[in-house]
């Protein structure tokens, strides 16, 4: 029986913008998060990269080109949802790479940056996957990178070097139910380093291949049980590309397409699920300090947002958390042109861009490189408006590696130039292109919301998921002490990669 009280929560709901699509979610998500409940099924929904600046200025882009705003800031206003802020940083560093943010919610350990769910001294720890399916929950991983990427493998893999995607694709086989992203090059026979045919294996046990978007939206998915989907050889295109080409649009499915399949796929699991979705180029975009491409990337993930949330609605035995793993370049509107009926008001100079900074780098770096007239005519095409010549004099210069361009070290590259000439446009300023130490933002609904508020530390999310599956397991871990006696010969050898 509904209380009148749920009733006006409807009622305030359906008139309520971006929430009236999800109003039946929310009401049947707070009816069941019960205090003490568990849930049957977990999404652990993950914007990579995403300082926490990004979310209001996504709203205010949002607002123009959709005409709604984020649906993950009206959550967080909403009684329903627990929020948090957490604190992501690793063993090795107060800023962590994607790989140990990761792993801290896939084993409830702090390591160090570039390695997979494994102790500086080798320990392998075992990953959340793992304790979901021996709780008899089905395990999915769906994202906009390769699937083998660090934020997918850090619910799943154990790996000293999250590099090694070809090791990470393999052992998915046995750990997984449902992968959907990019990454084709780590399960073709023809780019594995071993020369394997993963697709092959992974069918021989039992997995459906999906290669292209028909394929995954043609699924009849009460057949399917376990699924294996891979849309690009490497990372998904951004979606600022894709919504400029139809090919695009034909063959690479949105995340929340990938989403909406990979629930289809793991809501016939009889003691349910733990499926983590990956917004992965929010991160990409701002590692290039492309603001039009990261806006569109977190529409693309509120988007995917709203799928998990319509699943919720049919399901709300599901606990929803939603977050980011590290800040990223840190961009921020101000100044005049935040001004609304400016006609170069930021928002609307962004809404102008046709192509990620991604589609032009090549040509601005590769052989032969491009002059003048033929940078501006490439920025324009890509950007929606024109450089002034001291901008584009600084593109080509940092295209050809001069350096001392800007007195900001971490901005002396071509994505630092190309951020700051387009911000001169729109008002959004970056203070690097590499991750920061920001605390996130944490938004959950559902059975074991509760959990998830106030400050947070990274390695909560796996404890909580670990408890609400009704397990105890617990992993080992190093003490920031014991970890720096590892540190210097693990992390400062000479060659050590930079991971992003
Ligand atoms: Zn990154």
């Amino acid at each position: 029986m509904k209380s009148t009280s749920s009733i006006g929560r409807r009622a305030f709901l359906g008139r309520a913008g971006v929430l009236a699509s999800v109003a039946g979610s929310l009401e049947a998500l707070h009816a069941a998060a019960k205090p003490g409940a568990r849930p049957k099924n977990i999404i652990f929904m993950v914007a990579d990269g995403m300082s926490p600046s990004v979310l209001p200025m996504a709203e205010q882009f949002s607002w123009l080109v959709r005409g709604k705003g984020m649906l993950w800031r009206a959550l967080i206003d909403r009684p329903e949802a627990a929020r948090a802020l957490m604190d992501m940083a690793s063993l090795s560093s107060v800023v962590t790479d994607s790989s140990a943010a990761s792993s801290s919610w896939g084993s409830g350990a702090r390591i160090f940056n570039g390695w997979v769910n494994m102790l500086p001294d080798g320990t392998a720890l075992t990953p959340i996957a793992s304790v979901s399916r021996d709780a008899g929950r089905r395990v999915g991983l769906v994202t906009t990178t390769t699937v083998t990427h660090a934020t997918p493998a850090g619910f799943a893999a154990v790996q000293r070097d999250r590099g090694g995607e070809d090791e990470i694709a393999q052992q998915y086989q046995k750990r997984v139910d449902v992968v959907l992203g990019g990454g084709r090059q780590s399960f073709e026979a023809a780019t594995r380093k071993d020369k394997r045919d993963l697709v092959g294996q992974f069918r021989g046990d039992g997995f459906t291949p999906v290669l292209s978007r028909d394929e995954l939206l043609r699924l009849k998915a009460g057949g399917v049980q376990k699924l294996v989907g891979l849309f690009a050889p490497g990372m998904i295109p951004f979606t600022l590309d894709r919504n400029n080409s139809a090919e695009l649009q034909r063959t690479v499915p949105t995340l929340a397409e990938m989403a909406t399949a990979a629930l289809a796929v793991l809501e016939s699991s009889p003691k349910g699920f733990l499926l983590q979705v990956e917004g992965g180029r929010v991160d990409h975009a701002a590692h290039a300090n492309d603001a039009a491409s990261q806006m569109w990337e977190m529409l693309a993930f509120d988007d995917a947002i709203e799928a998990a949330l319509r699943f919720a609605e049919r399901h709300p035995e599901t606990l929803l958390v939603i977050t980011a793993d590290h800040g990223n370049s840190n961009p921020g509107i101000g100044g005049k042109w935040a001004e609304w009926n400016s006609p170069s008001n930021g928002f609307k100079m962004l809404a102008r861009a046709r192509s990620s900074f991604s589609q032009i780098q090549p040509k601005l770096m590769g052989k032969g490189k491009a002059d003048t007239a033929q940078i501006k005519d490439l920025v324009r095409e890509a950007c929606g408006f024109e450089f002034t010549s001291d901008e584009v004099e600084a593109v080509r210069a940092a295209a050809a590696g001069t350096k001392k361009l800007c007195l900001n070290s971490r901005l002396d590259k071509l994505a630092g130039i190309m951020g700051q000439a387009v911000g001169n446009h729109t008002g959004i300023g970056w203070v690097s292109t590499d991750h920061t130490s920001d605390y996130v933002l944490l938004t959950a609904l559902g059975p074991g919301r509760e959990r998830f508020a106030g400050q947070i530390r990274n390695t909560r999310c796996f404890e909580n998921m670990v408890d609400l599956m009704g397990s105890k397991f617990r992993n080992p871990s190093m003490s920031p002490e014991r970890a720096r006696t590892f540190l210097r010969a693990a992390v400062e050898h000479p060659g050590a990669p930079h991971w992003v």
